[in-house]
């Protein structure tokens, strides 16, 4: 139905064209046939008159043969004189074909402009619903009527073309005011800009380049594409699209999105003050300065991104969050926004977070041989607790995820427990239980139904409160296993942090089984690091043997940077490696867990168990050139 709409104005002008050119033509051929016969009998009759005494002394001279030269002279100029005026006539001639054909040529081009245009308005007015039966109307009837009666008037083509011109622009002209009313700038017809590109699309077609952007301000920069999020619902969020996309601030945002890729960082953040806005860019979980940014187009930009989100764009002080959503380069990103009120001004987090790195193997997360089979030996145990431990943003979720990946989950049956809006990836053979905190459930309340269930192995990454962490290890003396994670600065800590829970300590201590700790450590750019030797005291302090290692290695020193490298956009470092600490809980641990919970003396402990600890396994790290001394202190002090 739409096609056959938009396309029956063109053809029926189209036809219209055909017949009123034809007309045209023969109605010009009828003229000029009985113009030219009189102009050439009048030519002929004042050539006759003209040329008579020469052709009869041309007839003369031929009879007089051998002619003397100077005759001859004579001869060559009157054949010179002959021809010029047979060229002259000639011209005459041509020149009457090419009023013609100039008649013919501007009977065509108002012709063209006007299908052209019948046609355009057609389509249009169906894209935008202004009503394409009224317009087609108006564009086509008009016009087609004055076209047809001019023919058959004996009208001077001069004044005929004028009048053609005058009716097609005063039925078209009106249309084009309806539309440039209802669209986007870029889409508006006969203002500047659309002849500007009018002017460029001609000139490409004769092979000169001529920018011909006639693109709307929001597609400008960067090729990224915005998405609006967080709105009850989809027109709302179309709406805020759109809103956003008429502020110059949406450029903005689409830079802010590819600097951010550019520079591999998950976080920006903008501290707006009086003066200016300062920002500061994570890059592998370290915070850097950036280039502090003017107050006025930040202004534009947050107002942007608010609006995406469906954030209150006037609200400066009070904590809101929202998120909205951008593509790039074939990359999908989520962006969270955090906005609040500080003395200073305001501050406002915007997290990057593309589709997750998948890893896939305790290689791939930088553990060694060794503790990976010490670790998939515990994985593999049919009874105990373990946990996981990281710092807040560690990659805790990872670690797990990765063990569970990595254990046997056809021979043993093993059950999650996870909060109904906090659901973690779905990996194979997991049956997943849900618990709904907002209604004031806990995993406890999902024990009761699991334990009739003979479980293998319980997953529950949060035990959330004593009652829950209770049941759980009481699940142990069943022959269970329970996997778990808690956040803590190292593996004994993480052991403190599961009392502190208010577990009694003769329910926990006896079922622990180890805990695997993974603190993440940036990795040299193998583009740009600088290896140097190491003198032999600080080997001695890595507990490096002298001779073992030759050459450690660092980032470059800026005054040994002619431009910044491009693979790590001038950092040092790019990406992140695990370092681990795995404490595998003995006789003297437990003592110490139920008699004098310290820390002191928990590590002491697991020293003295020859575990490995963090330090020793960033050493090895320091020693193969994978990182840096400075990188792997500041590490360890966190
Ligand atoms: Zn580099």
């Amino acid at each position: 139905m739409r096609r056959m709409l938009l396309s029956h104005a063109p053809i029926a002008a189209a036809v219209l064209l055909a017949a009123t050119a034809i007309l045209g033509l023969v109605a010009h051929r009828t003229a000029w046939a009985q113009t030219s016969a009189v102009e050439v009998l009048e030519t002929q009759a004042i050539q006759s008159e003209a040329g008579g005494e020469t052709r009869g002394r041309r007839r003369n001279q031929q009879n007089q043969q051998p002619a003397s030269p100077r005759t001859a002279k004579a001869d060559l100029e009157r054949a010179a004189q002959d021809a010029a005026s047979n060229f002259i006539s000639q011209v005459e001639q041509l020149s009457f074909d090419i009023k013609l054909l100039l008649k013919l040529l501007l009977l065509f081009v108002i012709l063209w402009m006007w299908v052209s245009a019948t046609d355009w308005v057609n389509r249009d007015a169906q894209i935008y619903k202004l009503g394409h039966m009224k317009w087609n109307a108006i564009v086509f009837f008009p016009f087609a009527i004055v076209a047809l009666l001019l023919v058959f008037l004996p009208l001077h083509s001069l004044i005929r073309a004028p009048i053609m011109f005058v009716v097609f622009l005063a039925t078209w002209i009106p249309y084009v005011l309806v539309h440039n009313k209802g669209v986007e700038p870029h889409r508006t017809v006969l203002t500047g800009s659309w002849w500007r590109y009018v002017m460029a699309s001609l000139a490409s077609k004769v092979g000169l380049k001529v920018s011909a952007d006639r693109k709307a301000e929001y597609e400008k920069g960067a090729p990224v594409e915005l998405f609006a999020m967080g709105a009850e619902d989809v027109t709302t969020d179309n709406a805020n699209l759109l809103s956003a996309r008429n502020s110059p601030g949406y450029v903005l945002v689409k830079d802010l999105i590819v600097d951010m890729v550019r520079r591999r960082s998950e976080r920006v953040l903008l501290d707006f003050t009086q003066q200016a806005v300062n920002v500061r860019l994570e890059i592998d979980g370290v915070w850097h300065n950036g280039e502090a940014r003017d107050r006025e187009s930040s202004d534009v930009m947050l107002a942007v991104m608010k609006t995406l989100a469906n954030m209150g764009v006037k609200e400066r002080r009070k904590k809101q969050r929202g998120q909205f959503g951008a593509k790039y380069e074939d990359h999908s990103f989520l962006c969270p926004v955090t906005s609040k009120g500080v003395a200073t001004g305001e501050q406002v987090v915007v997290s990057l977070r593309g589709e997750q790195q998948h890893f896939d193997s305790y290689a791939a997360l930088g553990m060694r041989e060794g503790l990976q089979n010490q670790w998939s030996e515990l994985m593999a145990s049919d009874v105990g607790v373990l946990i996981f431990s990281t710092m807040p943003g560690g990659g805790l979720t990872t670690i797990t995820n990765v063990s569970l990946e990595e254990t046997d989950r056809l021979m043993r049956d093993f059950v999650a427990i996870e909060e109904v809006n906090h659901r973690e990836a779905e990996i194979q053979n997991i049956e997943v239980h849900t618990f709904d905190a907002s209604a004031g459930e806990t995993p406890a309340t999902l024990m009761p139904k699991l334990i009739r269930s003979y479980p293998n192995v319980y997953v529950c990454r949060d035990l959330v409160n004593i009652e829950s962490a209770r049941l759980l290890f009481n699940e142990v003396n069943d022959d269970r296993l329970v996997v778990t994670s808690i956040r803590a600065k190292d593996t004994a800590e993480a052991l403190l942090r599961v009392l502190q829970m208010k577990v009694p300590a003769e329910e926990f201590v006896p079922v622990v089984k180890a805990v695997l700790y993974q603190r993440l450590i940036r990795t040299l750019c193998p583009d740009c690091k600088v290896g140097y030797t190491p003198p032999p005291d600080v080997l001695k302090k890595l507990g490096i043997p002298a001779g073992k290692v030759e050459q450690l290695f660092r980032p470059p020193k800026p005054e040994e940077i002619d431009k910044p490298c491009r693979s790590c956009q001038g950092m040092g470092y790019k990406g992140r490696t695990g370092i681990f600490e795995l404490l595998v809980i003995n006789d003297q641990i437990r003592e110490i867990l139920v008699k004098q919970p310290k820390l002191d003396l928990l590590k002491k402990a697991a020293r003295a168990s020859h575990q490995r600890l963090l330090q020793e396994e960033g050493i090895v790290l320091v020693a193969k050139g994978m990182t840096s001394i400075p990188e792997l202190m500041r590490v360890l002090k966190q």
